[in-house]
C-alpha cells in the first residue's frame, strides 16, 4: 500500500497502463519526453467545451474546482454530496485503494446514484468502457451503488439553432451492462500498474499499441532508443514525404496532356479552407461540419497568363455566406475548376443545400470541376511517388521549389484550421492576428498554385511563372 501511495493512480495513468506499461512509466516518471502534436492541445480545448455544455443543460448542478488540489477536491464532493436531497454534482472527486478518480456528473435523486461520463465523441469506444469501469469501482468502493451508468456522446445530427440551446447536443448511452463485466478486472489492473511504476523503465518494444487507441506522444523516444531511423517527415495524410525527387523521372501519359490542352479558357484552380467545431457556435451548423472559412483561386484568363484571388473571414462570424458569395463572382459561369480531390466538391454541395438561392450557381461550379487527383493518379507516375498522390508528395516531383515546408506557421490544413481558431478568438491580438491572416493567404495561395504548375506538367506546357511572382 506504500506504494500506492507513492505514486497514485489515476483514470487516465490506468487508461494508459492499459495502452502500453511503458506508457504509463513514462508518463509519471519522465513526462518531459512526451511530444504533442499542436492539434492534441486543440482537442483537450474542445474537450472542455463539451463539459461546459453537458453543464449548462443539468442547471443547478454544484461544480467542484480545485483541479491542483486533490484532497480540497475530495472534500468539497464530501459537503456537496452531505445531506439526503436530490443533487448534481459536477466533476465529483473520489479515491479508492490509491486511486483518484473526477466523475463528469454524479446524480443522486431519490437516494439513489447515476453517473453520467461525458465525451467528445460520436461514438462509444472500447476505452471509454474501461474509463467507466474504473470510476464505477471507485465510486462503490466509496459505498456509492450506481443504479445507472450513462456515456453521453455527441450526437452528429443535431443542428444548434444558436442563442445557446444545446439541447439535444448529446445522446446518452446506457452502459451498465458492458461495465459490470469490466469491474472484476480493475483491481488487477491496479496491482500491475502500481508494480511498474515502482519498477524501472519497462523493457516494451514499440508496435501495434503504439497508435491505438491514441497516438503515444512517446513515440520519438521509444523509436529512437530503438535504434530506428530517426523520424521522416510526413505529410497531412500521414504518408512519408520523399526527399528531393529528379522531376525528370517523371512519366505522364500523352492521353492526360491530350485532355487538358482540349479544355477551354478561363481556367480556374480552387482550393478551400475549412474549419470544424467539436460544440457549433454558429447558428444553423453541425458538429464536426466542415465550414469554408477561405479559399485561394489562381485564375488563367488566357493561355500563359496568371491570376490570383482569394478570401479569407477572420471576423468570428460564420464565414461561409461571405466565402460563397465572392468565390461565385470570382469564378463567372464558364470554364473549368481544377481541384484536387473530392473535397471541394463536397463542400461546394453542401453550400448548395446551405443557401439554397446560390444552389444554381455552385452547380454550374459543381458541373465544371476538374479533378486533378484522379488524372494524376490515372496518367502520371515517379519512382518517389511510392502509390501516394497526395498533393504533398506529387508536389515535390514535378516542382520542388514550391514545398510547403518553407512556409513558417501554417504547412497543412489542420495547422491552418488551428491558425484560424487562433484568428477569430476574441482575446488574440490584432497583430498577431494579422501574422495568422498572413500565414493562412500564403498557405492557401500556394496549394492552388501547386494546382496551376501540375495541369501544366500534365499538359506537357513550360513552367508557370515563379512563386513569388504568382502569390502576389
Ligand atoms: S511509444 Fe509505444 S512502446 Fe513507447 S511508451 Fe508509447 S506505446 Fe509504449
Amino acid at each position: 500500500m506504500e506504494a500506492v501511495r507513492r505514486f497514485g493512480l489515476s483514470k487516465s495513468r490506468i487508461t494508459y497502463g492499459l495502452q502500453c506499461g511503458k506508457r504509463l512509466w513514462l508518463q509519471v516518471h519522465r513526462s518531459s519526453l512526451a511530444e504533442y502534436p499542436p492539434e492534441t492541445r486543440r482537442l483537450f480545448a474542445a474537450g472542455h467545451d463539451v463539459n461546459d455544455v453537458a453543464r449548462t443543460l443539468r442547471p443547478g448542478g454544484v461544480l467542484v474546482e480545485w483541479q491542483d488540489d486533490l484532497d480540497r477536491a475530495l472534500k468539497e464532493t464530501a459537503v456537496a454530496l452531505g445531506g439526503e436531497g436530490d443533487v448534481t454534482v459536477f466533476e465529483a472527486a473520489f479515491r479508492h485503494r490509491g486511486v483518484f478518480v473526477r466523475t463528469d456528473i454524479l446524480e443522486r435523486r431519490e437516494g439513489r446514484y447515476r453517473m453520467t461520463e461525458v465525451k467528445s465523441a460520436t461514438r462509444l469506444k472500447e476505452y471509454h468502457l474501461t474509463d467507466v469501469a474504473v470510476q464505477t469501482w471507485v465510486l462503490e468502493g466509496n459505498g456509492l451503488p450506481l443504479d445507472v451508468l450513462n456515456m453521453a456522446v455527441i450526437d452528429p445530427e443535431f443542428v444548434y439553432p444558436g442563442g445557446g440551446d444545446y439541447r439535444g447536443f448529446f445522446s446518452e448511452i446506457p452502459i451498465a451492462d458492458q461495465v459490470r463485466p469490466i469491474l472484476a478486472r480493475v483491481p488487477g489492473w491496479v496491482t500491475n500498474f502500481v508494480e511498474i511504476l515502482n519498477g524501472g523503465e519497462p523493457a516494451i518494444a514499440t508496435g501495434q499499441q503504439c497508435r491505438k487507441p491514441f497516438e503515444c506522444p512517446f513515440l520519438p523516444y521509444c523509436e529512437g532508443r530503438d535504434g530506428r531511423a530517426p523520424a521522416v517527415a510526413r505529410d497531412s495524410a500521414g504518408e512519408q514525404a520523399p526527399e528531393a525527387p529528379d522531376p525528370a523521372l517523371g512519366r505522364v501519359d500523352p492521353a492526360a496532356s491530350a485532355y487538358l490542352a482540349s479544355l477551354p479558357f478561363p481556367r480556374f484552380y480552387l482550393d478551400f479552407e475549412t474549419v470544424q467545431f467539436t460544440v457549433p457556435v454558429w447558428p444553423e451548423t453541425r458538429p464536426y461540419e466542415q465550414l469554408p472559412f477561405q479559399w485561394s483561386c489562381h485564375l488563367e484568363p488566357a493561355f500563359g497568363k496568371i491570376e490570383h484571388a482569394e478570401h479569407l473571414d477572420t471576423g468570428g462570424g460564420a464565414p461561409m455566406r461571405a466565402a460563397a458569395d465572392a468565390l461565385l463572382a470570382t469564378l463567372g459561369e464558364r470554364g473549368p475548376v481544377f481541384v484536387y480531390t473530392d473535397f471541394e466538391k463536397w463542400r461546394l454541395v453542401e453550400l448548395a443545400a446551405r443557401f439554397p438561392d446560390l444552389a444554381p450557381a455552385i452547380e454550374n461550379v459543381t458541373g465544371r470541376l476538374v479533378d486533378l487527383f484522379r488524372l494524376a493518379r490515372q496518367h502520371y507516375t515517379h519512382p518517389a511517388l511510392n502509390g501516394s498522390y497526395s498533393l504533398k508528395t506529387v508536389l515535390p516531383t514535378i516542382a520542388p521549389e514550391l514545398a510547403h515546408a518553407d512556409l513558417d506557421e501554417v504547412q497543412d490544413g489542420l495547422s491552418a484550421q488551428a491558425a484560424y481558431h487562433e484568428a477569430i478568438a476574441a482575446d488574440t491580438p490584432a497583430a498577431r492576428r494579422d501574422e495568422l491572416r498572413h500565414a493562412l493567404l500564403e498557405y492557401c495561395a500556394l496549394d492552388t498554385l501547386a494546382l496551376v504548375r501540375l495541369a501544366h506538367h500534365l499538359e506537357r506546357r513550360p513552367a508557370a511563372p515563379a512563386r513569388e511572382e504568382a502569390l502576389r
